[in-house]
């Protein structure tokens, strides 16, 4: 997920504009500015490449996921049907805003099973939030349909799949709200960043409000703003918009880079026997930062795991073992360990995550290795990799 590869004079152009001006804050100061609205025109851009009507940069994906829950209203014991595989951020955003995650199975997307997400609805179920895991994507018609079904709130969670697509239409854009991590180690970088978008007139409203103390942005004096609601902090600073509009413009090419690199290996790899590769319910949108594949059974993989690493290959993820992107790893949330008393203990029929058993996850989990794409691979990179995989895998 390496935005970062392609770190040069663009992004450091974008980011003197900023420092000639002095203007670090993405709101007013219009004289001083001299023109330069960076926050405003990377939302811009976000728009029109995930076509999409709102766009809001906030300062981490992380921010993007509490400040979807809040717009879309989701707060103090509300349930929502989370998956195991994820980047712990994804938890952390619902149990800070005081909301119960229920974790349902995924299934050989490596997102949350569409039936497994059924089978988890309660009277109390309020939003579904997928996650688009390792560049690919959730089958995300299906969880649509049944969250319009139920009336339920749809928040995707696109930080790993930015500029992934499901039949042409973005990530992130299926839902009430979707989700974009600009941090430093994915696809496009702000250094630190993330954004929410969204098709909601509303929801844009009170995001927009949310992540800036409540401020209802009307008129053109910050001082004279009301503040219908209470909200936080989470703005994105100008010089972090920069980097964040140098690197969307190379989007296209990174996609393109993955997607021609990961073929390859993949090609390469096909007729491994016992090799088979992640479901992927459109192939042609995956963004391709990673390349997964499952082995037949967990001492199969733990030995190819054991193998690649020998060989040195890089950038191979055992997420079942080595990897606090799965729940086996997480004992901070199975015994609710946080700074402080979280809203969820106030709950006493809250569900008991140190019992959190996810066999149908498991069983998928144990036989699947990611292999994270670069974007500076030269050819002869590849083959010798294509050698060192081959040889690890026979
Ligand atoms: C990176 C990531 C986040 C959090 O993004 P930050 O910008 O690092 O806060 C959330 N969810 C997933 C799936 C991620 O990979």
């Amino acid at each position: 997920m390496p935005g970062f590869e392609w770190f040069g004079d663009e992004e450091r152009k974008e980011v003197q504009d900023v420092l000639d001006t002095g203007v670090l804050f993405r709101y007013g100061f219009d004289q001083a500015r001299q023109g330069q609205w960076k926050a405003i025109s990377l939302e811009a851009e976000i728009v029109d490449k995930m076509k999409v009507s709102h766009a809001l940069l906030c300062s981490s994906g992380t921010a993007a996921l509490s400040i979807s829950l809040a717009a879309c209203g989701i707060g103090a014991g509300d349930e929502v049907i989370v998956p195991p595989f994820t980047f712990i951020a994804t938890i952390e955003a619902v149990l800070n805003a005081g909301a119960v995650p229920i974790f349902a199975d995924i299934d050989e997307t490596l997102c949350l099973s569409p039936t497994a997400v059924k089978g988890a609805l309660t009277p109390r179920t309020r939003a579904v939030l997928p996650v688009h895991m390792c560049g690919g994507m959730a089958r995300i018609d299906e969880i649509k349909a049944l969250c319009v079904q139920e009336g339920l709130v749809l928040i995707e969670d696109a930080c790993q799949a930015v500029g992934g697509t499901f039949q042409g239409k973005a990530l992130g854009t299926f839902g009430d709200m979707g989700c974009f991590s600009f941090d430093a180690v994915k696809t496009i970088t702000c250094g630190e960043g993330g954004a929410v978008v969204t098709n909601n007139p509303d929801r844009y409203s009170t995001a927009h409000a949310f992540s800036d103390h409540g401020h209802d942005h009307v008129g053109n004096d910050r001082g004279l703003e009301s503040h219908p609601i209470l909200g936080l902090n989470f703005r994105i600073s100008e010089l972090n918009a920069a980097v964040g509009l140098a690197q969307i413009r190379k989007l296209d090419r990174i996609l393109a880079t993955q997607r021609k690199n990961k073929q390859i290996l993949k090609e390469a790899m096909a007729d491994l026997p016992g090799v088979s590769f992640r479901s992927l319910p459109d192939e042609q949108g995956d963004s391709a930062t990673f390349l997964s594949f499952l082995l037949p059974d967990e001492a199969k993989t733990r030995q190819a795991v054991d193998r690649l690493g020998k060989e040195g290959v890089d950038g191979c993820f055992y997420w079942y073992a080595n990897n606090w992107h799965y729940y086996k790893q997480w004992n901070h949330l199975k015994n609710l360990h946080s700074a402080a008393k979280l809203p969820i203990t106030l709950m006493p029929d809250r569900p008991d995550y140190s019992r959190l058993s996810l066999e149908a996850s498991d069983r998928i989990m144990q036989r699947m290795v990611s292999m994270q794409i670069k974007l500076g691979w030269s050819e002869e990179d590849i083959n010798v990799r294509i050698d060192k995989i081959l040889r690890s895998l026979a």
